[in-house]
């Protein structure tokens, strides 16, 4: 139903219809200007050719560093939605469940689905301000995973690391992996340390969101060596390797990676602020503490849905709720444009909810 919107909005889009688009989580920000450069001058310099499955050893020992592992713990994804489809589509035997809190980014379910995974979705509530109680987690024989994503897409909500802790210690002890979902833990407000490899936990990350690197199709698995070998024989004989050009590119941001990650949390805990304040009175919200995304619920009769298509014809795209889950009467806004035009949105989007019964 997300991506189905998502082509209505391109659709309009091609007609020449100008739309602010708050409806797809892809930063407004651009890759490092070095980045670029030293993907250009690789690309230049013929790293053109295959490359290894696992990726290119440098960035691979860059990632290391970070996530206090080694490089053999590493796997290059071309973006970390491939990652972890590939970890789930390896490990899921019929009739195993997967567990995660909703709402939910649309692909795992979509994802499990697709694989014949039972779902056992624990439902979290806005009065609670979307708080995990990580002891309802209820972890069954046939569990094979619990996906943590944390800061969430969508409430951009981060779950404190003291629970992070509880939840991975408690799947530890009943021999179930956490899949920690990390695309957004580098835009948490308060700033939290690189998460560490340890027994249990499988992470998986990307280039996507901290370096505005989406289109270039790059994230990671940091991962047990022996699910590593089996994620790699996997890229091996389908795409091959992610490009090498574009994976030195990466090792590039990785450098500045401290001075990126810095910056752009500053740019989303402004934007959430404004988001806030514009529209805050005229929803149930519950403030973010990371990343780009706001969930609110709508007051009105009107659902999500109907909202967003309304909301479309006036030049704004944002995404319907029930896109993450049962959350029919909420929305979700991606607060990814320059401030001027976001500004105008929320503006158009405040007019309406005024207007809304
Ligand atoms: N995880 C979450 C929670 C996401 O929202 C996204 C992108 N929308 C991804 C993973 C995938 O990012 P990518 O494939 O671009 O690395």
């Amino acid at each position: 139903m997300l991506y189905e919107f998502f082509e209505k909005v391109y659709a309009l889009e091609k007609q020449g219809k100008g739309i602010i688009k708050l409806n797809v989580g892809e930063p407004d920000w651009k890759p490092s200007k070095q980045a670029v450069r030293t993907a250009n001058e690789a690309l230049r310099n013929g790293k053109t050719n295959y490359g290894s499955a696992a990726g290119e050893m440098q960035l691979r020992e860059k990632l290391a560093e970070l996530h206090g592992c080694k490089p053999s713990n590493i796997v290059i994804t071309p973006g970390s939605k491939f990652g972890i489809h590939t970890l789930l589509m390896l490990s899921l035997s019929k009739g195993d469940s997967i567990t995660f809190f909703s709402p939910h980014w649309t692909a795992y379910e979509l994802m499990c689905k697709s694989l014949g995974a039972e779902l056992r979705i624990v439902k979290l509530s806005l009065e609670d301000k979307w708080k995990a109680d990580v002891s309802k987690i209820d972890i069954s024989e046939r569990t094979k995973f619990i996906i943590l994503n944390s800061p969430c897409n969508p409430t951009s909500q981060a779950m404190e690391e003291k629970e992070e802790k509880e939840l991975i210690e408690s799947a530890r002890k009943k021999g179930v992996h956490v899949i920690a979902d990390d695309a957004y833990r580098d835009l948490c407000f308060d700033g939290r340390k690189e998460r560490q490899l340890e027994e249990g936990l499988i992470i998986a990350n990307s280039f996507s969101k901290t370096f505005g690197m989406t289109g270039w199709r790059i994230g990671y698995m940091v991962a047990p060596e022996e699910i590593a070998k089996r994620l790699i024989s996997h890229i091996q004989i389908t795409v091959t390797n992610v490009p090498v050009f574009l994976q030195l590119g990466a090792a590039r941001a990785l450098e500045d990676k401290k001075k990126i990650a810095d910056k752009v949390r500053r740019v989303c805990r402004r934007r959430a602020g404004i988001a806030i304040k514009t529209i805050g009175d005229l929803t149930a919200i519950a403030k973010p503490n990371a990343g780009f995304y706001i969930f609110p619920k709508l007051l009105g009769k009107m659902d999500g849905l109907q909202f967003a298509n309304l909301l479309l014809e006036q030049g704004v795209a944002i995404a319907p709720g029930a896109a993450f889950g049962d959350f029919q009467q909420h929305v979700r806004i991606s607060l990814c444009a320059e401030e001027k035009k976001l500004a105008l949105a929320l503006g158009v989007i405040r007019n309406m909810l005024s207007k809304a019964e």
